[in-house]
């Protein structure tokens, strides 16, 4: 009995250490980052599915081109700079003047480093809090983490250049910022909307799968003028994709909350949920939302 609990433990540790190095390795294949173009001045380095480690690059980069130089939505993951660079040498022969991280995590701001110091690094008070936590930004790397902060709202530049930034509240971290592009009709999400499946919600930098839809609400309720949204992992959405993504969370959450309340368990929540009404969507995350909305309101 003891021997297969310590087997377990170690099977469990050499889990842990492996998903940790593919987090902080970056992948010996091929570096392939595709782009997408939105406007004339607007591009998409997109994002390859997180499932395949090997491949990801990290979630989907805004390459936004102005009149003084090119503003950067996220940065990607660590170990793929130069491929990023690469692809907005493609497109411009601008320099990177600012970054937005929209967000704390690795695969979002693992190459703030690559441009420089006198690069702008922009993101929520919260989000800069966060990122003081990680080994990424110690030391002698902590200049690069973000050099201006916000609260609520913020605009960056100004005319055709201006570019939104709000805070509508915990989510997926509790520092998400989202992005507008007023000229360009165009909303990044980051990883508050990623995909068409449940919300990964990062309880240990503040996110909640409990205030998600709130969140969302408050931005749809907010953000007008746009014809394309941005997500953080998956191809080019709509507002009304946006919409219903809010009514999935809005539904996940409350089916958690009833079903914790009754008294059933995380996994008969995850089996209970159905995904009918919402067309394309995955159920590979649920479960884990279902799970992160019980921790939370656990007393
Ligand atoms: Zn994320």
């Amino acid at each position: 009995m003891k021997r297969v609990a310590v087997f377990c433990l170690l099977i469990a540790a050499a889990t842990l250490s492996i998903t940790a190095a593919a987090y902080q390795n970056p992948p010996a294949a091929p570096r392939v980052i595709e782009i997408q173009k939105l406007k004339d001045n607007l591009y998409v380095l997109t994002s390859s599915s997180p499932a395949d480690r090997t491949t990801f690059s990290g979630g989907n980069v805004a390459v936004y081109i102005g009149d003084a130089g090119v503003t950067l939505v996220d940065t990607k993951l660590a170990g793929w700079g130069q491929a990023v660079l690469d692809k907005i040498k493609t497109v411009t022969n601008k320099p990177v003047t600012t970054i937005i991280n929209t967000h704390t995590h690795g695969d979002h701001t693992g190459n703030n480093d690559l441009f420089g110091a006198n690069v702008t690094i922009v993101a929520h008070e919260n989000t800069k809090t966060n990122m003081e936590k990680m080994d990424a930004f110690k030391g002698d790397k902590a200049k690069f983490l973000p050099s201006k902060t916000y609260k609520d709202k913020l605009s960056l530049g100004s005319g055709k250049d201006r570019i939104d930034l709000y805070y509508f509240g915990a989510g997926h971290t509790s520092g998400d910022t989202l992005i507008v592009f007023p000229a360009l009709r165009t909303l990044h999400m980051g990883d508050l909307f990623a995909w068409k499946d449940a919300p990964l919600c990062d309880r240990n930098n503040g996110g909640s799968c409990v205030a998600l839809p709130q969140t969302l609400a408050k931005a749809i309720a907010a953000i007008k003028d746009v014809d394309i949204v941005i997500p953080g992992h998956s191809p080019m959405m709509t507002p009304k994709d946006l919409q219903e993504y809010q009514r999935f969370t809005a539904d996940l959450s409350a089916q958690a909350q009833a079903a914790m309340k009754a008294g059933r368990s995380v996994d008969e929540a995850a089996a209970a949920f159905k995904v009918d009404k919402y067309p394309g969507y995955k159920t590979e995350r649920v479960k884990a939302a279902i799970q992160a909305v019980y921790d939370e309101l656990k007393k």
